[in-house]
């Protein structure tokens, strides 16, 4: 289970335990069931992203790309598992929750949890055209804010990717797509 060694991005070196920090089987669990979060957004017609944000050993949200459902640019993953977090703890502060997403969270998305005092961010596949969080931007260590996240990437990178891959291949195959400007991130 553990065989593959993941790379990982220290938010802020101060805060580092000096652990070598490793995906657990938690982790993995997790990720997997963010991924299955995805597959509903595909089912949708959505672009498939899945999040869970975990406090204290329990699910407290959880989210999926809805975008096109919902007619509204907000709604990815992300900021939907926040809001359900946040309702169901009556806090806007996360403290001490863990956020797993299926792909790098973008600008609208690492704002969000910076805003929500997520700690620990957990991504999949990476984003090398709108990724906020390693790629293009490195907002969780920029020490112009005033509040910094852990994040580490790749848990179930390839499965991650290869669902936005699938995605983007059939909806090229059908050509029923009107959003030319929604481009694969995977690629
Ligand atoms: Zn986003």
């Amino acid at each position: 289970m553990m065989s593959k060694p993941f790379e990982k991005i220290v938010a802020d070196p101060s805060t580092n335990t000096g652990e070598d920090e490793k995906f657990t089987s938690d982790d993995e669990m997790y990720m997997t069931q963010a991924l299955e979060l995805a597959k509903k957004a595909a089912i949708l017609g959505e672009v498939p992203v899945g999040a869970i944000i975990v406090a204290n050993g329990q699910i407290i949200g959880q989210g999926w790309n809805l975008r096109e459902t919902n007619h509204c640019a907000l709604e990815h993953a992300e900021i939907m598992a926040i809001k359900e977090a946040s309702i169901k703890t009556n806090a806007w502060r996360l403290i001490g929750a863990k956020l797993y997403v299926t792909l790098e969270p973008c600008l609208m998305c690492a704002g969000a949890i910076y805003q929500s005092r997520v700690p620990h961010v957990i991504y999949g596949a990476a984003d090398p055209k709108g990724g906020a969080c390693g790629s293009l931007y490195k907002i969780h260590e920029d020490t112009r804010l005033n509040h910094r996240f852990l994040v580490q990437k790749g848990l179930l990178a390839e499965e991650c990717a290869e669902l936005l891959k699938r995605f983007f291949r059939q909806r090229r195959l059908s050509s029923a797509s009107k959003d030319s400007n929604d481009s694969d991130p995977a690629e």
